[in-house]
């Protein structure tokens, strides 16, 4: 039941082009497969992202005031 069954399918709605997201797009290397820390939904973050304390980017909107 996961969604990212390999690195071909990363597209997801979580990786807009020229959206304000901060979060590193997974790739083979990294991974996404990391919870978020703060609402602790499943395969969130890349390593990459946990190293620089990453949210994703549904919390990382609340956090900045809903956007849009
Ligand atoms: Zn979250």
């Amino acid at each position: 039941m996961t969604y990212y069954q390999d690195d071909h399918s990363d597209r997801c709605e979580f990786e807009r082009p020229g959206s304000n997201s901060a979060l590193r797009a997974a790739t083979y290397r990294n991974p996404r497969n990391l919870p978020c820390p703060q609402c602790e939904a499943p395969n969130r973050l890349t390593p990459a992202d946990r190293r620089r304390h990453y949210v994703c980017d549904e919390c990382a909107d609340i956090n900045e005031g809903g956007g849009y």
